[in-house]
């Protein structure tokens, strides 16, 4: 889909030259498309990048996908091989082009229902990182929106989470959720139908299935019934939070968009789950959104699972436009109901006379400075040389070394005052 544009700033200059790179991609290694804006391209590279494009498109479209997973399921268990080289479910005619490759055989249909778990996860660091969620954590998440009254759950890059929804609907009668999965990763339309998988790219909202893709999306967004709709999204925690804000506001005019009498004031309910330290970032874009305590926990994360047995706590949480006190956090993980608050927080967490708030981030007990007039992290302590609380270890000089922005002395890029908040 269409590229992003960027600025590049070099120390000391305000205006920096503009180019286009990917939106989706943002290490040069996964896709190296970067071009001036005030560029001329020329006939030739233009005819060579769409060449380029067309021999780089998947080997099956999302429709071939789904008529050959109707042919897969039809074969016997002996039969039902899966690709691990090509990430890809084998017939029969196929094996032949994969035979030096590695393969699973006798894939279950209860495999078939978790491709989470037999797609192995791509963790390249800066284009998909796909961490996915703990069981734990993805029970959590779906029991939650159950309890609050959503029927219909719009997953942006949560692929376990449709993935747990999606299988219970198959085999719990009385289970009325649905889903549509909208994500990058398109190994994913070898097991959902169009209209239950979206290739999207929330970078930039581009629906690679065109205007029929658009017009699934909005079809679910459309409460038919009464059933209420939240979206859920996990992305790339190195993302550019503008970027991905800029889409949802997107999808949350589709929603709006979908009922015009009913919706005019309000904002279609949703969880972005990403690190507490995005915080302000987040709020900048969404000023309606508050951050629960609530750490979420992730099975290929090694630095990312749950505190409690001994690993380390997860930076991970969920903002969300809904009422923070109906957000009701589990008390037997420790989590409690702070009354002044009106919302649930970590047990570390203790709520703070003077900031009148329970105002730790990151689930420690966090400590209130009278001269920075804010709480702050248990391990900092006031430096009068800096006239702010940091770490111990720290060098003062540190920002005598001038900002990156305006190259002048005193403060650090992320307080340059040169550059506006946004
Ligand atoms: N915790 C989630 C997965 C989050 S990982 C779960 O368990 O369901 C991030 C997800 O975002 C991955 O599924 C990845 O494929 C997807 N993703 C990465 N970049 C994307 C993009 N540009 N557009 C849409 N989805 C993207
Ligand atoms: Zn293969
Ligand atoms: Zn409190
Ligand atoms: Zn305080
Ligand atoms: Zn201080």
């Amino acid at each position: 889909g269409p590229a992003l544009l960027f600025v590049k700033t070099s120390q000391g200059k305000e205006e920096g030259r503009r180019f286009y790179a990917c939106s989706a991609c943002r290490d040069r290694r996964d896709c190296n498309f970067f071009q001036w804006e005030d560029e001329k391209v020329s006939e030739t590279r233009l005819a060579a990048r769409e060449e380029y494009n067309r021999n780089h498109q998947p080997s099956f479209t999302h429709r071939q996908n789904v008529d050959r997973y109707k042919n897969f399921v039809l074969l016997p268990l002996a039969k039902r091989r899966f690709c691990q080289e090509c990430q890809q479910l084998l017939l029969p005619a196929e094996w032949e082009e994969h035979s030096d490759h590695q393969f699973l055989c006798d894939i279950t249909t209860a495999q078939l229902k978790s491709p989470s778990q037999l797609l192995y996860p791509l963790e390249n660091k800066k284009t998909n990182a796909q961490y996915l969620f703990a069981d734990r954590s993805c029970q959590f998440l779906l029991n939650l929106l159950i309890n609050l009254g959503f029927r219909r759950v719009l997953s942006v890059g949560t692929p376990r989470l449709h993935e747990m929804i999606q299988s219970k609907a198959s085999q719990e009668e009385d289970f009325s959720v649905r889903s549509l999965l909208l994500d990058i990763d398109f190994r994913y339309s070898q097991f959902y139908t169009e209209d239950e998988f979206c290739h999207y790219n929330m970078f930039n909202h581009h629906f690679f299935g065109g205007e029929a893709a658009r017009e699934t999306c909005r079809k679910f967004l459309y409460e038919e019934n009464g059933e209420r709709v939240i979206m859920v999204t996990d992305p790339p925690f190195g993302g550019l939070v503008e970027a991905l804000a800029s889409s949802f506001k997107k999808l949350m005019a589709m929603w709006r968009e979908t009922e015009k009498e009913g919706h005019d004031n309000k904002e279609m309910p949703m969880f972005w789950i990403f690190p507490y330290f995005f915080e302000s970032r987040i709020l900048d874009f969404f000023p309606s959104f508050s951050m629960m305590d609530y750490q979420v926990d992730y099975d290929n994360h090694a630095l990312y699972k749950h505190g409690k047995t001994g690993r380390r706590q997860s930076p991970v949480r969920i903002f969300t436009n809904l009422t923070p006190s109906m957000i009701v956090l589990p008390e037997e993980e420790g989590y409690r109901f702070c009354t002044v608050c009106q919302r649930y927080v970590s047990s570390g967490n203790q709520h703070c006379e003077i900031c009148n708030s329970c105002t730790s981030k990151d689930g420690r007990r966090w400590k209130h400075c009278v001269l920075c007039k804010k709480c702050v992290k248990p391990s900092w302590f006031h430096c009068s040389n800096c006239n702010c609380c940091t770490l111990q270890k720290h060098s003062c000089e540190k920002a005598d070394l001038g900002c990156f922005v305006c190259g002048k002395a005193g403060h650090k890029r992320s307080a340059c005052p040169s550059l506006s908040h946004t």
